[in-house]
């Protein structure tokens, strides 16, 4: 079976490795465009959902190529297969339109409607009912430039970057998908130390601490949110792949600092809602003196303020040359420093200052902005 994936752009190298660890076997990776495909079977799939912690969206592939008009697009809609889908269920298209194009995503999701419509009553003689706001079956219809991709989405409307833990919504807080992924780059090794000096609501924390428990992010969705492939192929699929969890309660070397008691009380609301508090240490401190309070660090992982108002400027400079002048002192041969910053400019700057090795650095999208990823170490 065909699947694909949609992630924060940037990060389809990590996420590959992940989808492979997890039995899937990449075909092609969009660098940069946030989609990998990959070949798998239905647990694959399932597996993906509730074990993936770079992932967005895990869609089964069901039509991939160009198009050039909506009359196309309801060829290609018209002419598929949608007999899989019980008839009492109810669907609904989810359309997306990337390049430019003389017609909007809503007509794309109307002509998309229509076609699996008549479709289905061609096939079936019975009349598919759409529901948009609580569907059972989710169909992506995506125009890519024209390239289409119509997907079955397994995950549903929620992706899964919405863990299901946050309990305490820090205006500034990462993507649990990308601090995941920045922990698999950093590669967080069994028994190292792992600190975020600038933790805010502890995502970086959170998804560190999972990730050495073993705790799967399908545990909290489940909870919470859900997924679109119980409406599709049943529990079974999903209570097979719950035999698999395998989690350790051993407790590890994670701490974070903030200077904002306000935010450190919200991580630590969010770290019980997670079930990690009790690996996780929280200091109320400044990055800029992490030498006063550890001799030695193995990795960090951080995601600093980026200045949206000019006027801050000056002191984010300071506080980009401080830090990492600080978190220097406390490096040693192994340590690796991974950050995520929309500042580059500044940061580079820090980095020369400070004299550290950019071991790589790539782009990511988060949210609409441009940012970037560094590692580094000594
Ligand atoms: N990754 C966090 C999350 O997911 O919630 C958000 C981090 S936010 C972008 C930056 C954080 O840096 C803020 O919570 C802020 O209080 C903290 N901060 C700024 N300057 C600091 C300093 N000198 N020492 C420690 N924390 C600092």
């Amino acid at each position: 079976m065909e699947l694909y994936s949609t992630l924060s752009p940037g990060l389809e190298k990590i996420a590959k490795e992940e989808i492979e660890s997890l039995g899937g076997k990449v075909k092609e990776i969009r660098e940069e465009r946030g989609r990998v495909f990959f070949e798998g079977d239905l647990k694959v799939m399932a597996k993906l959902n509730y074990f993936s912690r770079t992932l967005e969206r895990i869609n089964i592939l069901l039509y991939r190529g160009e198009v050039e008009s909506l009359e196309d697009i309801y060829e290609v809609i018209y002419n598929l297969d949608w007999t899989f889908i019980d008839e009492n269920k109810s669907f609904a298209i989810r359309p997306l339109r990337v390049g430019s194009h003389n017609f909007t995503s809503i007509d794309i999701g109307r002509v998309a409607g229509e076609a699996l419509i008549k479709s289905y009553l061609r096939d079936k003689n019975v009349r598919l009912k759409v529901n948009l706001d609580e569907p059972d079956v989710i169909v992506r219809v995506e125009l890519i430039h024209n390239e289409l991709l119509v997907g079955l989405d397994t995950t549903g409307d929620i992706a899964l970057d919405k863990r299901g833990y946050r309990v305490y919504n820090h205006l500034a807080h990462l993507n649990s998908t990308i601090a995941a992924s920045l922990i698999y780059l950093g590669n967080f090794r069994e028994y190292e130390s792992l600190l975020d000096p600038m933790c805010g609501s502890a995502t970086i924390l959170i998804e560190g601490a999972l990730i050495r428990r073993n705790i799967p992010p399908g545990i909290f969705r489940e909870r919470k949110y859900g997924f679109s492939f119980l409406n599709l192929f049943g529990r079974e699929l999903l209570e097979d792949v719950k035999r698999e969890v395998n989690i350790n309660y051993e407790k590890y070397l994670i701490y974070g600092i903030d200077k904002n008691p306000k935010f450190l009380e919200g991580a630590k609301r969010n770290l019980e809602s997670a079930m990690v508090d009790d690996t996780v240490n929280l200091i109320l401190g400044d990055a800029t003196k992490i030498d006063k309070i550890f001799n030695e660090v193995d990795l960090v992982v951080v995601n600093p303020p980026y200045g949206i108002r000019l006027g801050k400027k000056r002191l984010l400079r300071e506080l980009y040359n401080n830090f990492l002048l600080s978190v220097k002192r406390v490096m040693h041969g192994n340590s690796r420093v991974i950050c995520i910053t929309a500042e580059t400019k500044l940061f580079e700057e820090a980095i020369a200052k400070a004299d550290l090795t950019v071991k790589e650095k790539f782009n990511v999208k988060f949210g609409g902005l441009s940012t970037k990823v560094y590692y580094l170490t000594l």
